[in-house]
């Protein structure tokens, strides 16, 4: 399966992608995550990418198509993948459409009253894991790995306003997009915690496949 996940900031695709990469046996492809990983690294890109990351925009598109396109034609992808964050607009998904044929569009649908406390209380793990803090019980290390928990840059009210702008002009178009090609299925997340929801994308994913 080839499969975008669409998705408000703090809908969860990150914490569903993990899950579903694992059970579905999918490469799991994070454009933010690759972001992350080269501001880490000092590396051109990252430096780049700060600036728009730090600020809630989207990294240039040049930049951009150009990492998912060089990963895609990577040999481990044949099996399937997952992208993760990407296209975040109309333009991206043109581009993608050129090198890629993706089967379907899974939209996490997030109530917005909910998205600024999810974010701003969340604390991630460099292994992939993220949290609430209303959950952590004052704990301040990973449940999976041990690792230190931290709160991402970006994850602070005045980029996630940005952010959200960002999402309800450049890529909330996809939904119409990918429905207009069929490709689009919908999960509704409400108050529905992490594994409620991923049983209903399994549903989807398992109607899918049949
Ligand atoms: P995420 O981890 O998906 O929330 O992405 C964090 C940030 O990385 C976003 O707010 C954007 O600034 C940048 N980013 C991630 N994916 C893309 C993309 N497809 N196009 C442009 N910028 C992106």
């Amino acid at each position: 399966m080839k499969i975008i996940l669409l998705g408000a900031p703090g809908a969860g695709k990150g914490t569903q992608a993990t899950k579903i990469a694992e059970k579905y046996g999918l490469i799991h492809i994070s454009t933010g995550d690759i972001f992350r990983a080269n501001i880490k690294g000092g590396t051109e890109i990252g430096k780049l990418a700060k600036s728009y990351i730090d600020a809630g925009k989207l990294v240039p598109d040049s930049v951009t198509c150009e990492i998912v396109k060089d990963r895609l034609s990577k040999q481990d992808v044949i099996g399937g993948y997952l992208l993760d964050g990407f296209p975040r607009s109309l333009y991206q998904a043109e581009e993608l459409s050129k090198f890629a044929d993706v089967d379907l569009c899974l939209n996490l649908e997030v109530d917005p009253a909910l998205i600024m406390d999810r974010i701003c209380g969340r604390r991630v793990c460099a292994c992939g894991e993220s949290y609430h803090v209303s959950t952590l019980n004052g704990s301040t290390t990973c449940a999976k790995c041990g690792g230190e928990l931290y709160q991402r840059d970006d994850d602070n009210p005045e980029t996630v306003k940005a952010r959200l702008g960002t999402y309800n002009v450049m890529t909330a178009p996809l939904i119409a997009y990918y429905s207009a090609q069929n490709k689009l299925a919908t999960v509704v997340c409400g108050t529905k915690t992490p594994d409620e929801v991923f049983e209903d994308v399994c549903k989807v994913l398992d109607s899918f496949q049949k």
